[in-house]
């Protein structure tokens, strides 16, 4: 962590910010305080709640089988400065200072951990019932839909439109999933390997309609460039997540070619004392890069790759 600061010849850094309180970011603050680093940890986080863990909003959480997913960690034992509804808009490196929506925040070292946000769909924004799930508010909204048992089309039979037909269809809710490419998870896995998932869609009981292209969603509908009509008392949106570093802007961060921070074998950025962690970055390991970033016909999607 100190590598660049010492390599300058300056001291150890004393103040780490971390920007994303998502997985990516409560670890780090974790690991910093586990591997004895004394200085100030602050962890800054656009979102209200007590940092959480995405894979049970579309499982647990969405069916009411519980409540929230937060992480088990005792930020203030930890010596863990919480910031949590403040937003970071912007980074200045030279100053060494994030602009955060509260005013700024000077940093020894920063860790960028801003995650991932959904891809919208084209003219569905502000459509009523129209719904994506990436955070707990959005599983929040979504729960109530379930309990109405909707008509729900699912746009993206991705990784997420998989787990929510699956979460709806158990709830009672008639799902018709809807994918432009000609089979399941088509940017994120090999024809080989997402073969049989096309098979959890008829064992669930939902309706899969492959080379299916949404031509505009409207209240309480949904409607296919083939013309089809498909009634929907609820749409979910599926279709894939890009890197939220749109706020990098301006810094000077090398960013790949769908928004991805490029980071090394250490996770350092191009800036100096700025390092990247999680879904918002891509780094080499063991000859690829950790995320790839990609996109096959209308249905963007994350390739999975290990965890940093
Ligand atoms: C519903 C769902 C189910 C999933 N299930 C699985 C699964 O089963 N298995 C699996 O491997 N993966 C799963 N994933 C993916 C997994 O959750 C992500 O890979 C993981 O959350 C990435 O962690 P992260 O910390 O990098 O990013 P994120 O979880 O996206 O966290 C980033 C955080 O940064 C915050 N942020 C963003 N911009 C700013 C800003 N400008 N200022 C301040 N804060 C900001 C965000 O609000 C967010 O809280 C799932 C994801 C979802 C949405």
């Amino acid at each position: 962590m100190s590598e660049q600061r010492q390599e300058a010849g300056s001291s150890a850094p004393r103040r780490v910010v971390v920007a994303g309180a998502g997985m990516a970011g409560v670890q780090t603050a974790v690991a910093l305080r586990e591997q004895g680093f004394t200085g100030s940890v602050q962890l800054i986080g656009a979102e209200p709640h007590q940092p959480y863990d995405r894979p049970p909003l579309s499982k647990a959480v969405l069916l009411g089988k519980s409540e929230g997913s937060a992480f088990d960690v005792d930020f203030e034992a930890l010596g863990i400065e919480l910031r949590l509804g403040c937003e970071v808009t912007g980074l200045r490196p030279g100053d060494h200072e994030l602009d955060t929506e509260d005013g700024p925040v000077p940093y020894d070292v920063l860790v960028v951990a801003t995650g991932a946000e959904p891809v919208r769909l084209p003219g569905a924004e502000g459509v009523p019932g129209v719904h994506l799930l990436r955070t707990l508010d959005d599983a929040e909204r979504l729960r109530p839909v379930l309990a109405r048992r909707h008509d729900i089309v699912v746009v993206g039979a991705g990784w997420i439109g998989a787990e929510f037909a699956t979460a709806a269809r158990e709830a009672g809710c008639a799902v018709t999933v809807v994918e432009a490419a000609e089979r399941p998870l088509a940017g994120a896995l090999p024809a080989e390997v997402a073969a049989p998932m096309a098979g959890w869609y008829a064992d669930a009981g939902a309706a899969l309609r492959t080379h299916a292209r949404v031509e505009r969603v409207e209240p309480g509908a949904v409607l296919l460039d083939d013309g089809t009509r498909l009634p929907a008392g609820a749409v979910v949106v599926g279709i894939g997540a890009r890197p939220a570093t749109a706020w990098l802007a301006g810094s000077g961060t090398e960013l790949g070619a769908h928004g991805e921070i490029v980071a090394d074998e250490h996770l350092r950025t191009s800036v100096p004392d700025v390092y990247a962690v999680g879904d918002c970055a891509s780094f080499p390991s063991g000859g690829t890069a950790s995320a790839c970033w990609c996109t096959t016909g209308t249905t963007p999607s994350r390739g999975r790759g290990p965890s940093p």
